[in-house]
Parts: structure tokens; sequence; C-alpha cells
């Protein structure tokens, strides 16, 4: 619980007193909507949901250690933990229960397919540390996705390791700096450029290797500013880190271009493929001039993610930084897969390497297996139908919300918040308003280019008449907003939420990170003093 809530005062640490708010009730919960306490706030200490047997007497060879106070576990019995499971895992709102129009981060629908493959017992019950012999199949798997992942980025070689995509910038981005060593370069070129734009993991992942970060200013199509761009290149210029299509929903039109006057410069061309779903069998990132490029498999690939994992970031490169990919490396030998570890001789001089083993086995075979079923044909539809959602999006609400940029988008529709002048609702209030009507709330304020943000990505995967459900939501409130009578209920929104407005500034500062028997003050809780 990261959350800073006040039991005693009520639900949220807000007090419900307007009018527009719903009745309260004797047991807080709210139709079939339970209020969820935290399990160690249920039941009875020393009620157990199995019948143990009494332990055999053994001698204590703790050496004085042994915890002198109550365990302090939930006492329940065992329906009363399943349901408190089961009530939590239906407070979470997930792609398959509607609507997730949440931009740059892709929510798609998770064919089931692969769900079974990743169950599959030779896959599923694998471990990373059997002996290679009988891993052949599982090489074989990884293979096989890094040959697609090639092909459909048209680029010669990819290093499966990276864990996400910022970790995936992390590998591509050493890589470069492997490049420039190699060339005697790394120290004269420190700077890396990025788009004012761009998503914050391309400024932390240059710091945290050592460069300086230079933001590119964006053109009033919403585009990186080619001339500015050319003035920024240098000698001292190791990289561009460009997102393409940008966060902005739009297709850096120049990207040729770009790529040319960064060669020019000697410097590298990190391309962000963390909207490579918006293109995927249409373009191919190597034909534009892409020196290495994530891919976020789970937003491109589907693997159900959020709330900061599972993932994982192939990282693309080019001819030539693919000498200098991490360590392990997957290579054939004869009829045989080996895995080259760290200190083995191999084609190149890898860096070194990013994590333990070999890379995310259930991404990879979920990403491996929705390639796979849909095809080169379904996988340029699957990006062709992503394009074609956010476009009709865009063009349905257009008259009544602010597109921020002219023109059509590519997989998500970026709105500002002009449309919201002087009605006293801000992008806030909006969001909290699409709770009421059913709708996870899109991604708002960001990109920080555009003030108030709203960016829709309503993907492939959403039916028909379930955008144009929820094109009507979003009319309706921006018909609400306008009128300005409606104001307070804006304010108040969500209404029919377990919570309503948490206090996130007090959750970020103040975190509560762990809970505390009040009966326990600081200081004498066995828990507490067992881990200090
Ligand atoms: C999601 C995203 C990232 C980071 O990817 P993770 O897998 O969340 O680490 C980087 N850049 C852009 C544009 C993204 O949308």
């Amino acid at each position: 619980m990261v959350q800073s809530l006040d039991r005693s005062q009520g639900r949220a640490g807000t007090a419900v007193t307007d009018a527009t708010a719903a009745p309260k009730t004797f047991t807080g919960n709210r139709a079939l909507q339970i209020e969820e306490p935290l399990i160690f706030e249920m039941g009875q200490a020393g009620r157990c949901g199995v019948d143990l047997p009494e332990p055999p007497k053994v001698k204590d060879r703790l050496n004085g250690l042994r915890r002198g106070g109550e365990i302090g576990l939930p006492g329940l019995s065992e329906p009363q933990v399943v349901q408190h499971y089961t009530r939590l895992s239906q407070k979470n709102y997930a792609i398959d229960m509607g609507v997730y129009p949440l931009g740059s981060c892709t929510m798609k629908h998770n064919p089931r397919i692969n769900e079974k493959v990743a169950r599959l017992a030779g896959i599923g019950d694998l471990h990373p540390l059997q002996p290679i012999s009988t891993v052949q199949g599982a090489l074989e798997l990884i293979d096989t996705l890094a040959h697609w992942l090639k092909t459909l980025t048209g680029m010669p070689a990819v290093a499966m390791s990276p864990a996400a995509g910022a970790h995936g910038e992390m590998c591509g981005m050493m890589a470069i700096a492997a490049a420039l060593d190699a060339r005697g370069e790394r120290a004269q070129r420190k700077i890396v450029l990025a788009p004012e734009s761009a998503h914050g993991t391309n400024p932390a992942t240059a710091a945290a290797l050592g460069f300086t970060v230079k933001a590119i200013p964006a053109n009033e199509r919403g585009r990186v500013d080619l001339a500015a761009l050319k003035a920024a290149l240098g000698p001292e210029v190791a990289a561009i880190m460009l997102t393409n299509p940008n966060t902005c929903g739009l297709f850096e039109s120049e990207i040729v271009e770009i790529a040319k006057a960064v060669h020019e410069a000697g410097a590298y061309f990190y391309c962000d493929g963390a909207n490579f779903n918006a293109i995927a069998g249409r373009v191919r990132p190597g034909d534009l001039g892409v020196d290495c490029m994530h891919i976020n498999l789970h937003k491109t690939f589907s693997t159900p993610h959020g709330g900061g994992g599972p993932g994982a970031g192939p990282v693309v490169l080019s001819a030539a930084l693919a000498p200098f990919a991490p360590y392990p490396w997957i290579v054939k030998n004869g009829d045989a897969w080996t895995v080259a570890e760290e200190g083995t001789a191999v084609a190149g001089t890898p860096f070194g390497r990013l994590k333990a083993f070999h890379g995310q086995m259930g991404m990879f075979s979920r990403a491996l297996a929705y390639i796979m079923s849909h095809g080169a044909d379904g996988l340029k539809q699957a990006s062709e139908d992503a394009v074609l959602s956010a476009n009709y999006v865009m063009a349905a609400l257009k008259d009544v919300m602010t597109p921020a940029f002219d023109g059509p988008c590519m997989h998500e529709a970026l709105f500002d918040d002009s449309f919201l002048k002087d009605t006293g609702v801000s992008t806030l209030d909006f969001a909290k308003a699409m709770i009421d009507e059913g709708y996870h709330p899109m991604t708002m304020y960001f990109p920080l280019v555009v003030h108030g943000a709203m960016l829709i990505e309503p993907t492939e995967s959403q039916a028909k008449e379930d955008l144009d459900q929820f094109i009507g939501a979003l009319r309706s409130l921006t018909e609400r907003a306008r009128s300005g009578t409606a104001v307070e209920d804006f304010k108040a929104a969500p209404r029919f939420s377990p919570r309503r407005r948490l206090d996130e500034t007090l959750a970020a500062r103040k975190p509560i990170l762990r809970w505390r028997p009040s009966n326990n003050p600081p200081g004498t809780d066995p828990l507490r003093q067992a881990a200090e």
C-alpha cells in the first residue's frame, strides 16, 4: 500500500460532504463493491485456516536469535483468505474488463494462445541453470524470435537480454558508448540529443551513463525541428535518442534526413521503438538509418503488463554496433545451440553483461506466439488497425475536443486542454469523470510539450461499437464541461468508485510502505525489530 489512507476518518481521507456524493452505507460497501481492509486488519490473532500437527520438539539451534514476540500473521480461515484475494483481484482494472485507452503504454488484448504456449511445461517449468543440453528447444525459440525481430526491423543483430524498454535503452546506449570507445572518441563525444517530447526514460538513460542531455525543440507540426537539430550536431555529440512514431503519436516525417545528418556528424541514431506497434509490418527502422532500437515486446507483441512489469526490451543493432552486443550470445555450433557466456570468444567485443541469465522467457514465448499466429499479413493489419482506430477517435472528437496538432495521427490521438478553457474543469477533473463513465482515463499531462495533454491509444483490439460508446461518453463529458453547470460534478468525480481522489502528492512524498498494528507502537513491533 503506497497510499496514504486515513481509515479512522472514513474511506479515502477525504470526508465527502458535497451534495453530489453517493449515499453513505452502513458497511462502507457500494453495491457489490466490497470495502476491503488490509489482510492484517482482518480476522483474529491465533486463528488458522489449516489444521497443522504439533511440531516435534527440536533442539534450539538459533543461538539466542529466537523470535521473542508474536509473529503477527493474520488469523483467517481459508474462505476469508480466498474472498479477500478474489475481491482484491476484482479491484484491479484490466485490459480484459474494458477499454483501456492509456497512450504511450499500448494496453492491447493478449491472445489466450500466448498464455497457453507460455505455460507449456517445456517453457513454463524451465530453470535458467539447467544444463544447456536440456534447453536446446528454448534456445532455438529465443533464436527464432530474434530472427523475426531482425526481419521485422531490417536490422542485422539483436541483443535479447534487456528486461524492459528502459533497460533496452541502457543496452543500446552502452553499445554506442563502446563503439565510441573503440573509435577513441568516448571522451570527446559527451552530448546526447533528445527531443523535448521524449519519454522520461531517454534523458534518464543518457544521464545515467554520464552523457549530457541537450533538448531539441519540436516544430509547430509536433515533429523534431530539423534546422535546430542540425545546428546542435557537432563533434561533441555521441547520439540522438528519438522516438518514432513519436510520443505525440506522429510519424517523424523527416527521419531519413535526421539519420543522415546524425551520421554525417559522426554520431549514432538511437531510436526508441516503444511505438513500433504502429508501424510493424509496414516500415523497417533499419531502412530509415537507425543504429539501434529497443522493442518493448510487451507493447508491440502483446504480453499482459502494467504496474511495472513484466516486460522485455530486446535491442536490434546495426552492423556498426552489433559487435558490442552484451553477453550472453546464443550461438549455433553445428546442430547444437550453445550460450556464449562472459569471457567466451565471440565474433565481437561485447561491452559486458546486463543481467543474470538470458532474458525474459515468458515474454519471448508470448511474443513469438503472437508473431507466428498473426503472420506477416496479420502484423501489418494490426499496425494499420491501430492507426485506423486512433484516427477514428481523433476524427470523431475533433469538433468538441482540441487535437494538439493538425492532420492525421499514428496509433494515438493527442488532445490539449484548450477545449476546457474557462470551463473551470481541468484535464484531471475530466479524467476522473471518465472513471464514473466506466473508463480508465487516458494518459494525462504527457507529453509535457502539450498543455494539459490527453493521449488516447485505443489500439487495434477494441471493437468499433466499443469505441463508439467511448467516443459518446467523451462527447457527453465535453458537453457537460462546456455547459458551465456541472463544474461541481467534475470536481467531485469519481463518485461511484470505492476511493475518490487520493492525495497523490502526499502519498509520493510520505509513502507508507509498511502496515503497523495500532497496538504495536514503533520499537515494540517484533517484525520490525527483526528487520532492523
Ligand atoms: C514505455 C516507453 C518506454 C519505457 O519502456 P518500459 O518497458 O516501460 O521500460 C520508453 N519510451 C517510450 C516512448 C515508451 O512509451
